[in-house]
């Protein structure tokens, strides 16, 4: 998507540590124009998939899954990362490294907001090496949702969880693909599709 390479090419920061900071446009400062073309993209290429929830994880997925929600009339549910003591105990969980912090979270979504009538849409900022993805999907798993595709913002494609993961048949629409970025040159290499 046009938009959002622009966005990465203008504000993006590569840092070391094949990171990407776009704190100012998705990941602190979020633009909402971006993040309305974002959401109609998505709801272009999934609006035949009869999406009753979309499904992210705290936090930076948020504001991209309520906007892709506001598109397709349904409801949002975020996975938290830590249990407060104000949840139930009746919970889907699963483990996930966070690839940025470098610590392993117990993911956790309530029973009651997915279950086996729901064809979940996940949305995420980044895709890097699928964890946070692969956790979301073993809370479908385990509520008997069915998955019917993953929006990604950027896919960091040289750290290859995205090309696995389509080979086992998930049907992933990364709106900006990276496949090289150079932390010393700053250079930033898009996949072209
Ligand atoms: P994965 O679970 O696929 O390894 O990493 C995806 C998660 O880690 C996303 O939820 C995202 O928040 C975070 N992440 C991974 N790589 C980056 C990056 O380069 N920049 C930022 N800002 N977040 C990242």
């Amino acid at each position: 998507m046009l938009e959002l390479k622009d966005y990465i090419l203008k504000h993006g920061k590569v840092l070391s540590g094949d990171i990407l900071k776009v704190d100012a446009f998705l990941n602190q400062q979020v633009d909402i124009n971006l993040l309305k073309v974002i959401a109609d993209e998505w709801f272009d290429y999934f609006k035949e998939k009869k999406v009753t929830k979309i499904l992210t994880i705290e936090a930076s997925g948020i504001a991209l899954a309520c906007a892709t929600a506001i598109k397709f009339n349904v409801p949002f549910v975020f996975a938290k990362k830590s249990i407060t003591s104000n949840m139930s105990n009746n919970l889907y969980q699963a483990k996930v490294f966070s690839y940025t912090h470098q610590n392993t979270n117990l993911i956790s979504v309530d029973k009651s907001y997915l279950n086996k009538d729901d064809n979940v849409l996940i949305i995420d900022d980044f895709l890097a090496n699928g964890q946070a993805v692969m956790g979301l999907l073993e809370l479908c798993r385990q509520a008997g949702s069915k998955v019917v595709g993953v929006g990604i913002a950027i896919e960091k494609g040289f750290q290859k969880a995205g090309d696995i993961l389509r080979s086992k048949g998930l049907d992933i629409k990364s709106l900006a693909i990276i496949d090289s970025m150079n932390p010393v040159s700053k250079e930033i290499k898009f996949r072209m599709k």
